[in-house]
């Protein structure tokens, strides 16, 4: 080995240019020691084909492909701080020739740097890695041991099941691997997509005759809450004022007991949106969504979105967006710097668009508004304008730090995070009373329909501070609420008053898809009338809930009522761990 020490210089060179991208993520933005491990692991397993007898040489020739990827994949990482994952992909295969030219300067540099690259590998391998060399017994047992180590030690520490997760997690983190897995499910993704628009084309609808007599322009909307915990609103008893603007809202109606049917995002939007129960994600891809139902119906469907349009925890939401006539995401686009910034807009920056959409004068429009709310960091959901509580953002963002880690935060700090969440709440009212405000100056037959993804745990909580992921009161028990205006009040007296009726009933968040088609007197196959509290024989059934790690449970069982505890915003686990979702680790 010793003799060979030029050769093996060479081809620990050549072996670290196609991995380049797991080294330079070693260091991006700073250097990890999981990036370091996850490039040494990336090392090993391109030489793994030599362990069994490859010549060294014909893998690096092999390799060639790959080498040509690597320009692309650092611009990624020097730009977004990420390689190439679904989510860029499926974004850059969206992005319009306007969005692109933000981004001419790196498209340049990774063709130049492909080319030169690409060159100097071929000479590299050509002229420095002798032709028949292979790896010696040596090199074979360090590179089998710098795939196994990791492994094991994920095994030992967490189990068969974890460790065996592990080995997958480590080869989609790391180049190629990342790149490939990427852009599979990229296409899958748009698959998936497409065949959304022909679950249109198949779908049959049929409408109530009270509105399809109806002469009344229509104007509905659903708002989609993000981690809003209805122990924090006002309207709900909240000791302090956090929705006055709601408050003031004549006939709102507040329904006191819904639940959401999961703790985060990816696992409860689809279930709002679709006939699927909780946690049958792929299931909730090929159903009917509300606003399909609606398009079918002859709406003009609206997705309008705060949250971003791809991401690990955005894509699979996103889905439903293509059943609208327009989409329109105002957060992580690419900036115009080129940067690639993933900047998160404020709820109330979709109010102008609203305003603009209604002023088409359309005679028959849903939307769908899907807000980023109470989601953390606090301090980036509201203009300081609407904050009513003191919160300096920076020392906000410290104290959330420190709560994070656990344990060590001082009572002046999470107050302090609770004043910039109640802050979010306040943001949510102004938010809702001002859409609520230009759909009733249409004067049209309405309903604005709010329900949270999900809530949050806050302050009092006793494990999990100020996240969600978690099955308990704060996160599972949603802020719903209804606005109707005096058209659809006067056209359709039968379904509000069944509304009225049941603000005290016990509900989950399930049953959105089947009210709101309800409420616009709509049926389809996957529709069920008595999961409709709009509907006199209302039977809401059992309110499941699918935790993070995809167990089912039936909340009610798990939470009997205890009204006392529920009130005072007390936390009680259920029989299981904390598990903190993935999504907590969103920034
Ligand atoms: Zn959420």
């Amino acid at each position: 080995m010793i003799k060979d020490s030029p050769t093996w210089l060479s081809v620990f060179l050549a072996v670290n240019l196609i991995n380049l991208p797991n080294l330079a993520y070693c260091f991006t933005p700073c250097f990890t020691w999981l990036g370091l491990t996850l490039w040494i692991f990336s090392i090993a397993l391109t030489l793994l084909a030599c362990v069994f007898g490859m010549r060294v040489r014909l893998l690096l020739w092999l390799a060639v492909p790959l080498v040509l990827l690597v320009p692309a994949c650092l611009a990624s990482l020097f730009s977004i701080q990420s390689l190439p994952t679904t989510f860029l992909i499926l974004a850059l295969l969206e992005t319009n020739q306007t969005e692109l030219s933000a981004l001419q300067v790196q498209v340049f540099f990774a063709g130049l740097g492909t080319l030169i690259l690409g060159l100097l590998y071929v000479w590299f391998v050509k002229t420095r890695v002798p032709a028949g060399f292979r790896l010696g017994p040596v090199a074979r047992v360090l590179v089998v041991l710098s795939l196994l180590i990791p492994i094991s030690y994920d095994m030992i520490a967490s189990g068969h099941e974890v460790g065996l997760a592990g080995i997958k997690q480590r080869c989609l983190s790391t180049f190629p691997c990342s790149t490939f897995y990427g852009a599979y499910e990229a296409f899958d993704i748009r698959g998936r997509v497409q065949n959304r628009r022909d679950l249109l084309d198949n779908l049959t609808i049929t409408q109530e005759q009270a509105f399809k007599e109806e002469t009344n322009r229509q104007v509905h909307m659903l708002v989609i809450g993000e981690s809003a915990t209805k122990s924090c609103f006002g309207l709900y008893g909240y000791d302090r004022q956090t929705t006055p603007l709601l408050e003031r809202t004549p006939g709102l109606l507040t329904f006191q007991n819904v639940s959401c049917t999961a703790p985060c995002t990816l696992i409860a939007v689809p279930s709002l949106l679709t006939a699927a129960p909780p946690g049958k994600l792929v299931e909730a891809t090929r159903q009917a969504s509300l606003l399909t139902a609606y398009k079918k119906a002859g709406f003009k469907v609206y997705w309008l979105s705060a949250q971003k349009k791809h991401g690990t925890y955005d894509t699979l939401t996103s889905i439903f967006s293509a059943d609208a006539d327009e989409d329109h995401f105002i957060s992580g686009k690419f900036d115009e710097n080129g940067r690639g910034a993933y900047q998160t807009a404020w709820d109330v920056s979709l109010l102008p668009l609203v305003k603009r959409i209604l002023d088409r004068n359309e005679s028959k429009v849903l939307f769908v508004l899907h807000t980023i709310g109470s989601h953390g960091p606090y301090p980036a959901r509201y203009p300081p304008e609407l904050a009513r509580f003191p919160a300096d953002p920076q020392t906000v963002m410290d104290a959330l730090f420190r709560i994070s880690l656990g344990g060590i935060a001082t009572p002046e700090e999470l107050a302090l995070a609770q004043n910039s969440y109640d802050n979010t709440v306040c943001a949510t009212d102004f938010l809702l009373a001002n859409l609520i405000n230009e759909v009733k100056k249409t004067q049209a037959s309405s309903w604005v329909y709010y329900v949270s993804d999900h809530g949050e745990n806050t302050s009092t909580a006793r494990f999990g501070k100020f996240l969600h992921g978690m099955i308990t009161r704060q996160v599972v028990e949603v802020p719903t609420l209804m606005w109707l205006s005096p058209a659809y009040e006067k056209a359709h007296a039968d379904k509000v008053a069944a509304l009225k009726t049941h603000l005290k009933t016990p509900f989950s968040a399930s049953c959105t898809f089947h009210t709101l088609l309800d409420m616009g007197g709509l049926s389809c196959p996957d529709f069920k009338k008595e999961r409709s509290p709009a509907s006199p024989g209302f039977a809401p059934g059992p309110r499941i809930v699918c935790d993070a790690n995809g167990f089912i449970i039936d909340y009610d069982k798990q939470f009997p009522v205890q009204p006392d505890a529920a009130q005072a915003g007390l936390q009680e686990t259920s029989d299981k761990a904390p598990k903190i979702a993935a999504e907590l680790q969103r920034p």
